[in-house]
């Protein structure tokens, strides 16, 4: 292998040739590619980590491009799948590693092959429901996996390594009661860089040095960074005790109002007709718009996005009922 591209990591101590060569045989998942995702991918593809999966259910829009840094304004033009526009920008930015997009919901029924298929998982998601089915799959498998989250100027990070830090219940112990994804802003700093403190940590990790071994939370604005001690906790529902209640998928449903409060998912328990068809058919009741991989369609007040998959995204239904029946009446499942 040949580690011209590398050389700057080559002359670090830190990492030298030997590190070097074991990013280059390493692999990990970003689940999540907005803010923070994007440019941990980029920083992960440009130090050579040798396969890259980046997972994510939406679609690029123009309001993502202030903090979104792997997009541009196409991207939002076509509504390009996140995951699409990622893995198209990586293989461009580095040819020499593999890179694989999963257009789909991290969800209990795919999760652990997800985090099964990789050496490190890093946190690109905006609510702590998936972070929380994470953290269970991470530890169930015993796979190193990196927090990170922001809102407004501030952010956190954290590298779990099962058994050996604190884990995120051991954080944050209690169970979230719904989606927490915040709507007071984010200045877009903040998230590149706690992105750059979540993709050091995954290499510090895969080059064997190991995590850092305490949280860190900084404010961009003010400049202030503090590192916070984190204990394991023997209670811990997870590392603790081995329960691995985010896995158990009754606890998803299949329709759920995400983080913005108005828009309803629904994951369809059986293939849909294809976009081509429900194209021609959605296209006699209401206006249709093809983006690629996506078909968006809108009624008088409501909208729906439809994925290849069937996975739809309806805001404006009033109520998850109404979003099902939308989604019976229209795409027919
Ligand atoms: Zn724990």
């Amino acid at each position: 292998m040949d580690l011209g591209r590398y050389e700057k990591h080559v002359l670090l101590e830190e990492i030298g040739e030997e590190g070097q060569r074991k990013l280059m045989k390493s692999s990990a998942a970003i689940i999540g590619c907005g803010a923070l995702g994007g440019m941990i991918a980029s920083l992960l593809a440009r130090a050579g980590i040798g396969k890259l999966i980046v997972v994510d259910r939406d679609f690029v829009e123009m309001k993502n491009l202030h903090r979104q840094i792997l997009f541009d304004e196409e991207d939002a033009v076509n509504m390009t799948p996140k995951a699409v526009a990622a893995m198209e920008k990586l293989r461009k930015i580095n040819s020499s590693i593999e890179v694989e997009a999963m257009v789909a919901d991290v969800n209990p029924s795919n999760v652990e092959e997800i985090v099964e298929s990789v050496d490190i998982i890093l946190d690109g998601t905006d609510n702590l429901e998936t972070r929380f089915l994470i953290n269970d799959a991470c530890i169930k498998h015993n796979k190193p996996w990196v927090y990170g989250a922001v809102v407004e100027t501030e952010g956190i990070t954290m590298g779990i390594v099962p058994h050996e830090t604190a884990c995120l219940r051991c954080f944050l112990p209690f169970a979230p009661g719904g989606n927490t994804c915040d709507t007071s802003g984010v200045l877009s700093m903040a998230a590149t860089t706690i992105a750059s403190l979540q993709a050091t940590e995954a290499i510090r990790i895969l080059v064997g040095e190991g995590a850092r071994g305490e949280a860190i939370h900084l404010d961009v604005w003010s400049g202030s960074v503090v590192p916070i001690k984190v204990e394991r906790n023997p209670e811990c529902m997870a590392c603790g005790k081995g329960e691995y209640e985010f896995l158990d998928s009754s606890r998803y449903s299949s329709a759920r109002i995400l983080c913005d409060g108005k828009t309803v998912q629904i994951i369809p328990g059986s293939p849909i007709p294809s976009l081509q068809k429900l194209a021609e058919r959605l296209g006699r009741v209401g206006k249709v718009e093809r983006g690629r991989h996506v078909l968006k369609f809108r009624t008088e007040r409501e909208e729906m996005i439809i994925f290849e998959d069937g996975r739809a995204l309806i805001t404006n239904a009033g109520s998850v009922e109404r979003a099902k029946a939308l989604y019976a009446k229209y795409v027919g499942i």
